[in-house]
């Protein structure tokens, strides 16, 4: 069984204090798009077994899918019961796109069906909270404004379609890092989430360029000029909305129609150096990413 594993960008962040057990408190707006790596799922005797296509990515128990499988194990008492677990990837990785969560929230469909466990929405919920903030979210994808540390999702129905141009430089930013950099006394207050939750309902694409905000960017900006690089190449392309996503150092940029972002990531791709990914994407519906 394969299933595609949608990346993710959000169109906010807003910080709001750090947690006792070390997390912050956070309001996201994310949305998938349909930049996605592949995520097959199949039976083998006994054991977890990796592969992924790209050697940067670890196989062992590192890897967000083989934490999944083995949580999945325990919670339903299944011994050592065997998957192989083959991912293409497409998104880049540490690139504030959430390319592990999504592959883990797949893993999550893959093996209740694999393994027919009959686990409920809550249930999956539920495990998907234990492996990362994102994965949650990534277990449906669409738009939604989470909270808490990133697990409490609530599903926004926001008509239309967005489409971005991604430019993604060659660095990984740690998410740990970045969140470790942020100073309270700088951060706006969380009014930007309830206004571009509203403007995101209304489908007025127009004003989202005006409501993007990321209180994890100017920290990140300041460490790594990468990101004004990229916010540079998409401003030169005459894009007025651009926000890093997550920690970085993805940076996206809002442009009206779907055949305007191929054109203008090709134009972009000719002007970078190789090492520095660019792509054009479109919302990806809740619809596509369920299995
Ligand atoms: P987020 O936005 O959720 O913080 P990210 O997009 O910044 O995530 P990932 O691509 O998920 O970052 O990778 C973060 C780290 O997780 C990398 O250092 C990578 O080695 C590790 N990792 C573990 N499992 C995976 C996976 N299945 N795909 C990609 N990276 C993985």
């Amino acid at each position: 069984m394969t299933l595609r594993s949608f990346a993710k960008i959000n169109l906010a962040i807003h910080l709001l204090g750090k947690r006792a057990d070390g997390y912050h408190e956070i309001v996201t707006l994310m949305e998938t798009v349909d930049l996605a790596d592949e995520v097959e799922v199949s039976a083998r005797e006994q054991g977890t077994a990796i592969t992924c296509s790209d050697p940067a990515v670890p196989t062992d128990g590192r890897n967000l899918v083989h934490r999944a499988a083995g949580l999945v194990r325990e919670r339903c008492g299944l011994g050592d019961r065997g998957v192989r677990i083959h991912i293409e990837k497409r998104i880049p990785v540490a690139a504030g796109l959430a390319g592990g969560s999504g592959n883990a929230a797949m893993t999550l469909h893959g093996l209740n069906a694999l393994w027919s466990l009959g686990l409920g929405e809550a249930d999956l919920a539920d495990l998907a909270a234990e492996l990362g903030s994102d994965v949650p979210f990534c277990l449906h994808g669409g738009v939604a404004v989470a909270s808490g540390r990133g697990e409490k999702v609530a599903w926004l129905d926001a008509p239309g379609s967005r489409h971005y141009v991604l430019v993604c430089p060659p660095l990984e930013v740690a998410s740990g890092w970045a969140y470790s950099q942020w100073k309270m006394e700088l951060t706006k207050d969380a009014s930007c989430i309830n206004l571009i939750s509203s403007v995101m309902q209304a489908g007025d694409a127009d004003r989202l360029a005006s409501c993007l905000h990321n209180d994890l960017e100017p920290a990140v900006r300041a460490a790594h000029p990468e990101i004004d690089g990229a916010r540079g190449l998409l401003a030169d392309a005459g894009l007025k909305g651009m926000l890093m996503s997550g920690s970085g150092p993805t940076v996206f940029g809002l442009v009206p129609g779907r055949a305007e972002a191929e054109r203008i990531a090709h134009d972009l791709r000719g002007r970078v150096e190789p090492s520095w990914r660019v792509f054009a994407v479109s919302s990806s519906s809740r619809r596509d990413v369920a299995v």
